[in-house]
């Protein structure tokens, strides 16, 4: 037994999540849901909405506290 480890909060840095990385269009922030490529995803999304022609990548890393306040890390997918 660590009593050390135990009695040590965990501390996440936003460096050490683990990401999930997707595109969204910038004016309706619809996502991309699956592993399309970039460009083939944007271009859909601009036929079926015209205009919408500006996107951007995003990184997004999940985390809630547990009850104690101890930060958790929630997988990608999350
Ligand atoms: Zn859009």
């Amino acid at each position: 037994m660590n009593l050390a480890s135990e009695n040590t909060a965990l501390v996440l840095k936003p460096s050490g999540l683990p990401v999930r990385q997707f595109i969204e269009c910038t004016r309706c922030l619809d996502a991309s849901r699956d592993e399309t490529s970039a460009t083939e995803w944007a271009e859909s999304h601009l036929r079926k909405r015209p205009g919408h022609d500006t996107f951007r990548t995003v990184l997004m890393a999940s985390w809630r506290l547990k009850p104690r306040g101890e930060p958790l890390a929630l997988k990608p997918a999350d």
